[in-house]
């Protein structure tokens, strides 16, 4: 399977990463990308505001300006801040919202790509560790996918103010701005050096939080908790979980030092820059060459300076990290689907049509290890086919290919003759309706359940296909009938079905969906021989003139079935009617003997 699917991975980089980003906001919500603009642009004007406020009112009062001058300059700087903050605090809080809004239109686009992905996909390991990255770069404020925004604004941001404060400072002697430069530049490479250290070291980080979680996880698991009473597991998980915070803090521990390095040598620095600073304007006081008033605006300014400087590089040095997280998301997003789906030849489901499935020589392995070999197998319109064997033989991956959630590794799967692979994939699907052993419940009422879609629900096709499976009755006494929530996790009051009576919502939903060929890969392993082999009944009476491929291991359920298929060692061992087979008097009998024992022994019959 895996040999079909090796793929370049395609690198896009800081440039390109960024363009998607600013796409996606242009698609979605256009008006993140002019608030940001606006954002970085009014940062700017209240910093550069706040800037000339003390050294104005100093220069009022060195000039002697009259009170009502002087309280003049203090409204006019206090309104106009005032004034500036609020446009900015408004743009900030819109910019925000519409920045989730564009991690969530994403997010979509990566949910959407999971639920479209064929089989083989979302079991490729390479793929599903893509999807947890990319989730990781989208699921909160802080990360890549909406932290961008900030950087895209800081930038732009400290580029400006840089320019501004570089104008202003250009009365300063160039030995200030170079040494103002120097400092900050320095200062920054050493906290880089402990940034640095950090992300080297993230998979470490990870990987100790994944454990400590997954002990969490398991210590508050519903299904374990019977098995952490019973076993006894309690005081183990403690002590891993102990364990694993120790590890935790000992990482943080290396982690601080490497901060509080940086952040000794960007104290020195910062002594050293402003000791230049203040040397250098003081002497220009002493000889005259500027006012008390202008030495606090420069003196203010090179601390501005620095910030400009040390901002820029901090953001050019955050939006290349981000860049490289968003990486994962848009190689998940443009990962290669192996199968044809909308691109295939368009499948018409013609109700009345007779549909053969045909697996013609058909190999399938998974990474290596064969499970069949030059399998021929033919699947008649309105055929009962059982398909029995012991665990691991192959009966779910048999059903998988009929379904074609794979495809062969040789042979070809056909449909009246053509192969499948040239068809619109999810066109097949809609051929078939199957029950799995791993069904899922929605958690929502029990009409959408069995429609699978709350917005175009047939509720009279509803209450008929109920009807069929037997679960009128059940359904009918529940207060809110068919509109019961299903699934106590998510709905409070929601009600829970038992083993059997789900299996009759999973019958329900099978008919609902009226398909010519229905698959049941053994959804009732978990009820008993006699309730397994009811429901299969009852499948099979309600599955009249339609294709049926029944699984199990219980060979007593199956028995009503036009064919059983006894499949063992990579092939079909044995192939006939219940009593053909049992007239053979070969595996099939044996098994089926050794399981009836068995049942009865256990008092089970
Ligand atoms: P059955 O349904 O008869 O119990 P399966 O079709 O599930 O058997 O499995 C057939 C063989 O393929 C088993 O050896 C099983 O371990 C292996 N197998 C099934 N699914 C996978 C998978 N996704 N990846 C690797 N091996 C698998």
């Amino acid at each position: 399977m895996e040999k079909d699917m090796n793929r370049k991975i395609k690198k896009y980089g800081v440039l390109k990463n960024s363009l998607f980003m600013l796409q996606a906001a242009k698609d979605h919500v256009p008006s993140v990308i002019w608030l940001a603009v606006l954002d970085a642009l009014l940062a700017v004007a209240v910093s550069v505001t706040t800037l000339y406020v003390a050294p104005s009112i100093l220069h009022s009062l060195e000039i002697h300006s009259t009170l009502p001058e002087l309280l003049y300059t203090i409204l006019f700087f206090t309104m106009g801040i005032t004034a500036v903050s609020a446009v900015h605090a408004y743009v900030q809080e819109n910019l925000f919202y519409g920045r989730i809004e564009v991690r969530n239109h994403i997010l979509n686009r990566v949910r959407y790509k999971m639920s479209m992905s064929s089989y083989p996909l979302r079991e490729k390991r390479e793929f599903t560790d893509l999807l947890v990255k990319a989730n990781d770069t989208l699921n909160d404020n802080n990360k890549a996918s909406e932290a961008i925004w900030r950087t895209f604004t800081g930038l732009l941001q400290n580029i400006l103010g840089f320019v501004i404060y570089l104008v202003l400072l250009g009365r300063v002697d160039r030995v200030v701005i170079l040494a103002t430069v120097v400092t900050t530049v320095l200062g920054y490479l050493v906290s880089y050096r402990a940034n640095e250290w950090n992300y080297r070291h993230r998979e470490e980080d990870e990987e100790i939080s994944k454990r400590i979680w997954y002990v969490l996880d398991q210590a508050q698991d519903r299904c374990l908790a019977k098995d952490i009473r019973i076993f006894g597991m309690q005081e183990w998980l403690r002590g891993l979980c102990d364990r694993y915070i120790k590890l935790y803090y000992d990482f943080c521990g290396r982690r601080e030092r490497q901060y509080l390095i940086a952040d000794l040598a960007g104290l020195v620095l910062g002594v050293l820059r402003n000791g230049i600073a203040y040397v250098y304007l003081i002497y220009m006081v002493l000889g005259g060459e500027i006012s008390a008033s202008e030495f606090l605006l420069y003196f203010t300014a090179v601390s501005g300076f620095t910030a400009w400087i040390s901002g820029i590089m901090e953001q050019v040095s955050t939006l290349h990290r981000q860049g490289i997280e968003l990486e994962s998301v848009r190689e998940f997003l443009d990962y290669e689907e192996p199968f044809r789906m909308e691109e295939g030849e368009a499948l018409v489901w013609e109700p009345g049509k007779a549909y053969t499935i045909e697996l013609r020589d058909v190999s399938f392995g998974y990474g290596g290890s064969t499970v069949f070999s030059h399998l021929n197998l033919t699947i008649h319109q309105g055929e009962k086919l059982a398909v029995v064997g012991l665990n691991g033989a192959g009966k779910t991956t048999l059903v998988k290919l009929i379904c074609g959630f794979y495809d062969p590794d040789e042979g070809a799967v056909l449909l009246n003759g053509v192969d499948i692979r040239g068809y619109n994939r999810r066109d097949y699907y809609k051929l078939i309706a199957g029950v799995f052993q791993d069904f899922s419940v929605i958690a929502s009422s029990v009409a959408v359940n069995v429609a699978q879609d709350a917005k175009e629900l047939d509720m009279e096709k509803v209450r008929d296909c109920i009807e069929k499976a037997g679960l009128k009755k059940k359904v009918e006494s529940l207060p809110r009938q068919y509109e019961t929530l299903l699934d106590r996790d998510v709905h409070r009051g929601a009600v829970e079905l038992s083993g059997g009576e789900l299996q009759r919502l999973m019958l329900a939903r099978l008919l609902y969906k009226d398909s010519p060929i229905v698959v049941l890969d053994e959804p009732t392993a978990a009820l008993d021989p006699i309730a397994e082999s009811d429901i299969y009944q009852r499948y099979n009476e309600l599955t009249r003139g339609k294709s049926a491929v029944f699984i199990s291991h219980r060979l007593a359920s199956t028995r009503f079935c036009d064919r059983i298929l006894l499949i063992e060692d990579g092939g079909i061992a044995e192939e006939g009617t219940h009593e053909e087979l049992l007239k053979n008097g070969k595996r099939y009998t044996q098994l089926f003997e050794l399981q009836s024992r068995y049942y009865q022994e256990n008092g089970q019959f």
